[in-house]
């Protein structure tokens, strides 16, 4: 009997969604911390219900397959609140990956997790060169298979090195696991000679704010289910409906349609002309879902529909992205609000100084907070109260102070923490020692991934959402913002881009 060769497939996980308007880059100290950068097994379980996981638990189906976690990074601790990833930090973990695939290899296949929204300093394309650099190393004859985050900022060039992505069709990002498993799949159906990868894809001259992209409704849900009927209708077909991230001056920024096929170039074609033409009539409209109030405005309706018993209100500042953001606290206090919840205003230097002066249950709170990284942050904001949580992270020597929550004014409490911190769950306010049931206004940052918690779960009895007057980086008024990698011109609804496009 024939011993049949394993297959040899190796994971690699590199993501971050960067805001380059933000100061702060993102360095190399910045993804360095405990769990990562992580490898062989500890990579593979790192994120069961996400892309890897989702990779890992189909790939894992065949037992012919045998699955690698190549060193890697995971999402660096800032979360999404810091800038550029300086080249250094690119350069570590790249040289790594490319050392630890060389010496375990060779290798059949490769699955790239990435988010397809990061900016390195000097790389343009992070994304496409390290799907290069794999290339390099595995050479012409393995294939290699990604995921995309729908904020990816995609052109051609990721897709000359790679076979095929998977971008996750939803935002809030529902199917993250079902893409990792399909990634799987289909690597393991290439590698066996049974899946061709052809692609096609096309840019889609549009740029827009993530916080009109919700998938909940028309017409991203309708966009979304055409896609759905065309993987429906043909076997072996995949879309994916790149948003864009707009926070990052990179120049593939905005909307990109990708079909891949098996073999058939002339429907992967069909389908991106239907996709890209369906979005281009209908661009207004998918520009004009969201309304944006201002600071004061927003806190005002919150207090009147709380009044009214419309309760509880989620009141979001979407555009607050280094999580500093005071401005919405100016207001509960300049208004006085009741039974307000803040959750949360990042401030590192003031958790730090909590910690060094060893903060307890039940003293006196009294200190400016927030603000002051940048401008879109506003200025400090002083609160007085009482302190009824201290949250800790880590363990032993590693154990750091991580939140702190102060009890204010009428049944009012704010949440301060380390980093910037985006409410998804209801769970994830649970964790900081909130009930989010005990608050009439809950004021959180994000722009879309609270609906799954606050919205999609009937929670919320009215959603406001809000950011400040001036054009700030977080801004839905992209023309505010000062690009130097790409021309707000050649997309609508700046400009007048050409359409179609010349190919
Ligand atoms: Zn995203």
């Amino acid at each position: 009997m024939k011993l049949e060769k394993k297959i040899r497939v190796a994971v690699l996980h590199f993501m971050h969604e960067t805001v380059t308007f933000l100061g702060n880059d993102t360095t190399l100290d910045d993804f360095i911390y405990e769990g990562s950068p992580a490898r062989g097994e500890e990579l593979l379980a790192s994120d069961t219900r996400g892309y890897v996981g989702g990779f890992v638990k189909v790939a894992r189906e065949y037992p012919d397959v045998e699955v690698t976690g190549i060193e890697s990074p995971l999402f660096p601790k800032t979360g999404t609140g810091s800038g550029w990833i300086t080249h250094e930090a690119f350069e570590h973990f790249v040289g790594i990956m490319l050392r630890e695939l060389r010496a375990q290899g060779p290798f059949d296949g490769v699955y790239l997790a990435v988010h397809g929204a990061m900016a390195v300093r000097g790389i343009a394309r992070p994304e496409a060169e390290l799907a290069r650099r794999v290339r390099d190393v595995i050479g012409p004859a393995a294939f290699i298979s990604a995921t995309f985050d729908p904020h990816a900022n995609e052109d051609e060039a990721f897709l000359e090195s790679a076979d095929m992505a998977f971008s996750v069709k939803y935002f809030p990002h529902y199917d993250c696991h079902l893409q990792g498993e399909r990634a799987a799949r289909m690597l393991i159906r290439a590698i066996r000679g049974d899946f061709k990868p052809v692609n096609f894809q096309r840019k889609v001259p549009i740029i827009s704010a993530t916080v009109q992209q919700w998938t909940g409704a028309s017409p991203w849900m309708d966009m979304i289910q055409r896609a759905l009927v065309w993987e429906a209708r043909e076997p072996d077909l995949f879309v994916n409906v790149l948003f864009g991230f707009p926070w990052a001056d990179v120049p593939d920024a905005g909307m990109t349609v990708q079909a891949l096929t098996n073999g058939n170039p002339g429907l992967a074609r069909k389908v991106v002309d239907d996709m890209s033409e369906w979005i281009w009539r209908r661009r207004e409209d998918l520009l004009d879902t969201t309304k944006v109030l201002s600071i004061a405005d927003g806190v005002k309706q919150a207090k009147k529909f709380a009044a009214e018993g419309r309760k509880p209100v989620v009141l979001a500042d979407h555009s607050d992205r280094s999580g500093y953001a005071t401005w919405i606290l100016e207001q509960v206090l300049e208004q006085n609000l009741s039974r307000t919840l803040i959750a949360t205003i990042a401030d590192e230097q003031a958790i730090q100084t909590l910690q060094e002066a060893g903060v307890q249950v039940g003293q006196h709170f009294d200190m400016a907070v927030g603000g002051r990284v940048d401008p879109s942050s506003g200025e400090p904001v002083r609160v007085a109260g009482e302190i009824v949580h201290v949250g800790e992270k880590g363990t032993g020597r590693q154990r750091y102070l991580d939140s702190v929550n102060i009890a204010f004014g009428d049944g009012n409490l704010l949440i301060l923490s380390r980093y910037l911190v985006q409410a998804k769950e209801l769970e994830e306010i649970g964790k900081l020692e909130a009930d989010p049931a005990g608050f009439d206004i809950l004021a959180i940052k994000s722009r879309v991934h609270f609906r799954r918690g606050f919205d999609d779960s009937g929670f919320a009895k009215a959603i406001l959402l809000v950011e400040p007057d001036e054009p700030f980086l977080g801004t839905v008024r992209l023309d505010g913002l000062r690009y130097e990698n790409l021309d707000l011109k050649n997309f609508y609804p700046y400009g007048s881009p050409e359409w179609p496009p010349a190919t």
